[in-house]
């Protein structure tokens, strides 16, 4: 069996953190099962999805590196659902229903004032001939329903969530479509999940009674459900819902610098019990990723821990995973010497405004001058190649008995300007033997 996910945002809006943690993991189970993942738009709201926001979406999973291996828009596929709306028609399987939503918000609020469950008391079941005449004849067109069979108890093994078990009697027949003819997502989802041979659904725990009344549509359909997983929800450091998190999205990452990849390792295993680890490759997590390891309770994103976790990754950066995004010429040396000392990849700008200068050093300490111009001096006598930062520092020492801060602070200062920064053996070969001679000298 070939295991296929899919993603399937609706394109009404950016995707949100949580969102594009749906998509990592639907990308993940389908790459660690050498599957296939697809992106399925559900636009059948027409009035609010936009083709922006469905490019949006494409370039937030391309800049994340997830490549669907397909991609289909629901919009086009309402002859399919037309067609098999039909025969849940035939079969007595949907079923049209004249209500306003005034009269189905008073049933609802009887029956909660009785301490009843607001389940939908399938009254359009009951409707005579004429009693449809005479809505039609009002101008009423129905809305229709879905009906749940009663005497079929609904229980399915949740990947995260372990047994889950439903009694349709306590659930409303779902309506699958509006009295203008449009779908609502109930009825089309599991038709394209058929359709598409989705072997498991990965979304949010929001959709656990939605499945409960799904997995009676597969049935209707003929068809075997899928695999489900449904994941606790992410909620922000503070562990709520944060309003923040609804914002935050590809733009907001990029804006701040962020690599696909910290995103990647935080979302792979924030909320499962396996540690949030640095890695500029996903193969590690594929491999281990596993909806066993989810837990119940919420995930929780935390901006700092994805900013701290990012900067772990960009230590770990090849120069071709950069170097486009270099300034001119940072060379794979100059990309390894400054690297640990990045939070951000474009934090190398300054790094290397000091390798290239002009700097301004500080005025050296009145006993440091006469230090530095033996600096100078034993510099332009040694070679200058890869160990000439060791090799200075071994023979000032043996010159001048300094050691520590002293032998080191005032030959950083002189060649930086700035009394930390990444390792001189590395930069040193970076600024250059005249460069450096002349900050040595000025
Ligand atoms: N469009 C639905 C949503 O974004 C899809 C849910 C599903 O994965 O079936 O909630």
């Amino acid at each position: 069996m070939t295991v296929i996910t899919r993603f399937a945002p609706s394109p009404t809006g950016h995707l949100h953190v949580g969102n594009l943690r749906t998509a990592i993991h639907n990308w993940m189970w389908a790459r660690r099962h050498n599957g296939r993942f697809l992106l399925r738009l559900d636009d059948t709201d027409i009035e609010r999805s936009r083709p922006e926001y469905a490019d949006g979406i494409r370039a937030d999973l391309a800049w994340l590196g997830l490549t669907p291996d397909d991609e289909v828009k629901q919009s086009d596929r309402f002859a399919l659902y037309e067609a098999r709306f039909s025969e849940l028609r035939a079969a007595g399987r949907v079923y049209p229903c004249y209500e306003t939503a005034q009269e189905l918000d008073l049933k609802r609020k009887v029956q909660l004032g009785r301490g009843l469950p607001p389940v939908y008391d399938r009254a359009a079941l009951n409707l005579t001939p004429d009693q449809i005449a005479a809505y039609e004849a009002e101008g009423r067109t129905p809305h229709w329903r879905f009906r749940l069979d009663h005497d079929a108890p609904i229980a399915w093994e949740d990947m995260v969530r372990g047994s889950q078990h439903f009694d349709p009697k306590l659930l409303s027949d779902p309506v699958i479509r509006r009295a203008d003819g449009s779908w609502l997502y109930m009825l089309p989802s599991v038709i394209d999940d058929v359709d598409m041979g989705i072997t498991h659904v990965v979304r949010g725990e929001d959709h656990v009674t939605n499945t409960a009344a799904q997995i009676q549509m597969f049935a209707a359909l003929g068809a075997t459900p899928p695999a489900f997983a449904h994941e606790a929800l992410l909620v922000g450091s503070e562990g709520k819902l944060s309003k923040r998190l609804g914002s935050l999205g590809v733009g907001t990452f990029r804006e701040q610098g962020l690599e696909r990849q910290a995103l990647i390792a935080l979302l792979a295993r924030i909320g499962t019990s396996d540690p949030v680890i640095p890695v500029a490759d996903p193969a590690p997590l594929i491999a281990a990723f596993d909806f066993a390891h989810f837990g119940r309770a919420p995930a929780r994103f935390d901006e700092g821990e994805l900013k701290l976790l990012n900067q772990k990754i960009v230590h770990l950066l090849d120069y071709d995973a950069v170097k486009d995004r270099l300034p001119d010429g940072v060379s794979e040396a100059g990309w390894l010497a400054l690297r640990p000392n990045l939070e951000i990849v474009a934090d190398i700008t300054n790094w290397w405004r000091i390798v290239t200068g002009p700097i301004i050093a500080p005025v050296a300490e009145a006993e440091d001058a006469p230090y530095l111009a033996a600096a100078a001096d034993a510099l332009a006598s040694l070679p200058f190649d890869a160990g000439v930062w060791p090799a200075l520092t071994e023979r000032l020492k043996a010159e001048t008995g300094r050691k520590g801060k002293a032998l080191f602070l005032p030959l950083r200062r002189a060649l930086t300007g700035l009394d930390h920064g990444p390792d001189m053996a590395a930069l040193l070969p970076l600024i250059g033997r005249d460069e450096a001679l002349k900050r040595l000298s000025a």
